[in-house]
């Protein structure tokens, strides 16, 4: 028999499956709220102007395509821990933070799983939050951790379920490892305001928990890159040696090119020296250096200050984008007269909004209105455009009552 007669079938990927559905169907008004990438106004894909301008750059400067070192482009790197942390972080100025180039915000978890899953001292399990993005419990499984969860969205206030966030961090095991998404909750879009998240940090360092970091909108959630850093910059000072990720997809619009990055706060140079020795003995075996250009597009603009301010502009302008199809839909529900309560599409913040709508609702928006979106509800807001909007409000009011 064939050597892999015994391979099973596995399930397609679910975001997949919506653009092939979207794809098949022949209206021309059809609506796809799937896709995790930002889109214009148009609902074209959007190359950032200082992207293009830092491309050119690069291209008249010839540079050579020699591999990068094990933990990437250094200036890559320097730049994307200062727009984390922040220039006058304490443990940058020290010299305590270990920080490598990754394949984008997904290969930093990977990376971070399997260090953890080599050396972290306590029980090797990550808390993840319920819901969370699909992808976290397939990274940290494959790397080896257990997974576990705690409650953090309440689907009757389409809201933050704080009280019980904080019951079930307390309820872990003294020293677990729990993930924070920094910004722009995915998939609820739903955050911790700054006050609770300094009560996150308290019951954090009560417990010894370790917080680990998945910042993957970071500036594209408020349109201001500090103001989206506020959570793990807060444990940082509050003396929380956590592990950071990092992704240029969004904020960059760098999806394919892959740039991220990942980080560990170390208690001294010297820790972070063995540290950092042991990230490459990590990587060197998985790719053993990773790709150059968008590492060299980002570095590009981080470093160059006209240009960084041009790029900080164009993340506002796609933040604001977003923010302004939420209260557009909300609008324009209200306005068909629609009884439920939506404000929580405004109130929740990034690329997705968690409608609330059930399985069947959004069976019913894709075969009867081609709306096109995930069964949990969530939409992406940034295939909302001032063309669809008023088709995509009324579909939702027919779906909804
Ligand atoms: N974490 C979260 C929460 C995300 O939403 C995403 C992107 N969908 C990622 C990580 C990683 O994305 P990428 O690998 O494209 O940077």
């Amino acid at each position: 028999g064939s050597t892999w007669a015994n391979v099973p079938q596995g399930p397609p990927d679910a975001i997949l499956g919506i653009t092939e559905a979207f794809k098949a169907d022949p209206f021309a008004e059809k609506i796809n709220l799937g896709v995790g990438a930002y889109r214009d106004d148009k609902g074209k894909p959007y190359v950032l102007p200082s992207v293009r301008a830092a491309e050119d750059k690069l291209v008249a400067s010839r540079a050579d395509k020699e591999y990068a070192a094990i933990t990437g482009v250094s200036n890559f790197t320097a730049k994307a821990a200062e727009l984390a942390y922040g220039a006058d972080s304490a443990p940058l100025k020290e010299g305590r933070i270990a920080i490598t180039q990754s394949v984008s915000g997904t290969g930093a978890l990977r990376i971070g799983g399997a260090f953890l899953e080599r050396f972290y001292p306590g029980a090797k399990k990550i808390f993840l939050p319920t819901p969370t993005w699909a992808n976290h419990n397939a990274v940290f499984s494959d790397s080896g951790l257990e997974v576990g969860k705690y409650r953090y969205y309440n689907k009757d206030t389409i809201g933050l379920d704080f009280e019980g966030l904080v019951e079930d961090l307390k309820a872990a095991p003294k020293g677990s490892i729990i993930l924070l998404h920094a910004c722009a909750h995915n998939p609820t879009g739903v955050d911790p305001t700054p006050e609770q998240w300094r009560q996150i940090s308290d019951v954090v360092k009560e417990k010894e928990h370790f917080a680990f970091f998945d910042m993957a909108y970071q500036g594209f959630a408020s349109g201001d890159a500090d103001k989206d850093a506020f959570a793990p910059r807060y444990f940082v000072e509050q003396g929380h040696n956590i592990a950071l990720c990092q992704s240029f997809a969004k904020n960059m619009g760098l999806y394919g090119e892959r740039a991220g990055a990942f980080s560990l706060v170390c208690a001294s140079a010297e820790e972070k020296k063995r540290v950092d020795s042991q990230i490459k003995i990590l990587i060197r075996p998985l790719y053993s250096n990773p790709p150059i250009h968008g590492a060299r597009i980002a570095s590009t603009i981080l470093n160059d200050p006209e240009l960084k301010k041009q790029w900080l502009g164009e993340v506002k302008g796609m933040a604001d984008r977003i923010i302004e199809m939420r209260s557009l839909l909300k609008q324009n529900l209200e306005a068909l007269g629609s009884k439920h309560d939506w404000s929580h599409i405004t109130n929740q913040i990034g690329m997705f909004a968690y409608t609330g709508l059930t399985p069947e609702q959004m069976d019913v928006l894709a075969k009867e209105h081609s709306v096109y979106a995930t069964k949990d509800g969530r939409i992406s807001v940034a295939g909302i455009t001032t063309g669809n909007v008023k088709r995509l409000a009324e579909a939702i009011f027919k779906v909804t009552g």
